[in-house]
């Protein structure tokens, strides 16, 4: 398929008839009718497609501060009780933390996007004259039953009611159409592409007959996972876990389950969206606990699998992901934006940016704003933050600062924290990657091949998913092959020479400059080949893209085999880097190094209860 890819025919990733109208830049950005920080009526984002996520217009302002560049500090325009850096899940949940308990309390939140909610963002799409809703970040409410109690309240508080999606999320409809998991074999490694269908569903000796591996790498990996063999004899449990907890999986497939060469390779990139490292570099006890998409082999029978997530099922999913938890957030922070009462109201619901920051207002959402500044006023009562809009300094002043932005950020907008301190939060080398989706007309493709997800083994995108299937409220997930789909696919730049968090950092230079249309190639390459069997014409069937790059994603992940002991927890680098320091304290999930909600909203708490000790 390589060579059909030729034509670019989507512009900002909506694919248009030549001569299509553009908006202006700024009408595209503020909306038609903008005063000086509100938003207008026609303002959307979640509509827009093409490059997200970290779009353009929104990183800029703080790579030029990390490159030297400086704002003056001018005279406080505005005057609040707190203010907050970043409107992700974490800043929102700062505010409501603080109102909660300062009812009267003005509080300005400060976030660089042109959308608020920071990873759990919104895509919606329209086909026919039907908005299709897709998450541009944050998935799900992951194992909810491992939420803090303040978590959990906050939720109840913002109207999730977990048990409703034992009804909404449909279990068993993939199951009930016999799709299953496809690995997608790469001509590099295997000698030809190949797709080969149900992974985990179909007998093993017939889904590696049908592989294009070598006589040796079939029979290895067929004896991996049927073999009743103990690859680790003679050990008790406890040494078994000790030793699978200090050596990688491959190392552990290479070295005791003694598997080819293109067994490894199958499997180098199998968590690559998960831990976003090749499976060289994660200890091999986490893959006791990974069952999804059929599992993967040689520990069967060598240790009880436990862990993972139990008997909790991955069902607590709205259909924008979490961006329902920071729309909910906004709704009780500033009703007028979301109109409804309940959860299920809120998923059709259509969020009134221009209600977001409105004069006179006790708690604003200021978009569009990127914080390059937060200094303590002589003598210490206050903090002036400063941030630029629209290409403008402006300064407010606060009694207090909650900065829920990246902890790699907190150095350059706070010069007089302690310089161990800083070194402390720029330990936190976030984790880049993209959440592609993809608007197809129908997925009768899918179901005609018996597929509901296909792994790459070595491609540009390393799976591509179908949607689950949710309906809630007035939104209904197209439970037949014949409604349209939003494909999910995931991209985590990959280096094979490249190991510990500087992968992460060189990922992160690659992604800013991946233009649009290398994934849109990559798009229709990896789809023409796990679908053009079924009859799929990527330059036909797809009807629109968006790409949420996420450049600073994943907070940094301590679960890697590189990473050292800490004698305790309060040696750990996020935990001395999260220290209060004067009026200003610090929130996000970095400042617990997790990657979830639950840390989000849980640390938002502990730095809202930090301020009482300033
Ligand atoms: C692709 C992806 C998928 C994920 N999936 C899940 C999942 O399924 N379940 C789960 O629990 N967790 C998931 N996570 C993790 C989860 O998204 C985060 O832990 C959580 O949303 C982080 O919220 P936060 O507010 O701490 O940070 P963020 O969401 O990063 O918000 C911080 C905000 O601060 C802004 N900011 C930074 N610097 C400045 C500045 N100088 N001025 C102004 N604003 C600034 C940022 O741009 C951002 O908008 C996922 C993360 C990613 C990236």
């Amino acid at each position: 398929m390589k060579d059909k890819v030729t034509r670019r025919d989507f512009l900002n990733g909506t694919q248009v008839a030549i001569g299509a109208s553009l908006l202006s830049p700024w009408t595209d950005v503020f909306g038609a009718d903008a005063a000086k920080f509100a938003l207008g009526k026609d303002y959307y984002p979640p509509a827009k497609t093409g490059l997200r996520g970290s779009h353009d217009g929104s990183w800029e302002t703080m790579h030029a501060r990390v490159s030297g560049a400086t704002w003056s500090r001018g005279a406080p325009e505005e005057d609040v009780d707190l203010v907050v850096v970043g409107g992700g899940i974490s800043g929102l949940s700062a505010a409501h933390f603080y109102r909660q308990q300062n009812p009267d309390a003005r509080i300005l939140v400060l976030d660089n996007h042109d959308d608020f909610g920071g990873h759990a963002k919104r895509n919606e799409f329209q086909v026919g004259g039907e908005t299709h809703i897709g998450y541009g970040g944050t998935e799900s409410i992951d194992t909810p039953s491992g939420y803090t109690d303040v978590s959990r309240q906050l939720l109840a508080d913002i109207g999730v009611n977990l048990e409703r999606f034992y009804d909404y999320f449909d279990q068993d409809l993939y199951d009930s159409l016999d799709l299953s998991y496809a690995i997608a074999y790469d001509s590099e490694t295997y000698g030809k592409r190949k797709t080969v269908r149900g992974y985990g569903a179909r007998p093993w000796e017939e889904f590696v007959a049908d592989t294009p591996m070598s006589d040796k790498a079939k029979a290895d990996l067929l004896r991996a996972f049927t073999a009743k063999v103990d690859y680790l004899p003679g050990m008790t449990r406890d040494e078994k876990i000790g030793l699978l907890s200090k050596i990688s999986y491959r190392t552990y497939l290479r070295d005791y389950v003694k598997v080819d060469e293109q067994v490894l390779e199958m499997y180098q990139r199998w968590g690559m969206s998960y831990w976003c490292v090749g499976m060289d570099e994660v200890p091999a006890i986490y893959i006791l606990g990974y069952t999804d998409g059929g599992g993967l082999p040689g520990l069967q029978y060598t240790v009880e699998r436990k862990g993972g997530r139990g008997s909790e099922p991955y069902i607590f999913h709205f259909p924008d992901g979490n961006a329902s938890v920071a729309r909910l957030l906004v709704r009780k922070l500033i009703p007028d934006a979301l109109p409804g009462e309940t959860m299920e109201d809120s998923v059709t619901a259509r969020l009134d940016y221009s209600k977001l920051d409105q004069d006179g207002a006790d708690l604003k959402i200021r978009l569009n704003s990127t914080v390059v500044d937060a200094a303590h006023t002589p003598g210490g009562n206050a903090v002036d933050v400063t941030y630029v809009h629209s290409g403008d300094a402006h300064t407010v002043r606060a009694k207090h600062c909650v900065l829920a932005c990246y902890n790699s950020a907190i150095p350059y907008i706070c010069g007089e924290l302690p310089e161990a301190q800083k070194k402390d939060l720029a330990y936190n080398v976030k984790i880049p990657l993209t959440y592609t989706k993809v608007m197809i007309p129908h997925w009768r493709w899918f179901a005609d091949l018996g597929t509901r997800y296909v792994f790459y083994t070595n491609d540009f995108f390393k799976q591509v998913e179908l949607d689950y299937p949710v309906t809630m409220g007035g939104y209904t997930f197209g439970t037949s092959p014949d409604e349209p789909m939003v494909l999910h696919m995931c991209y985590v730049p990959y280096f094979d020479d490249i190991q510990g968090p500087e992968q992460w950092r060189a990922g992160r230079r690659k992604l800013l400059e991946t233009p649009f249309s290398t994934f849109e190639y990559h798009v229709k390459d990896q789809l023409d080949q796990a679908l053009s069997g079924a009859g799929f014409d990527p330059d036909r069937d797809i009807t629109a893209i968006t790409v949420n790059r996420w450049a600073h994603g994943y907070s940094y992940s301590p679960d890697l085999l590189w990473e050292p002991e800490y004698a305790s927890e309060a040696d750990k680098p996020w935990v001395k880097g999260r220290q209060p320091f004067g009026r200003i304290t610090i929130a996000n999930s970095d400042s617990n190094a997790s990657a979830d909600t639950n840390t989000a909203i849980s640390q938002a708490y502990r730095a809202v209860q930090d301020i009482k000790k300033s």
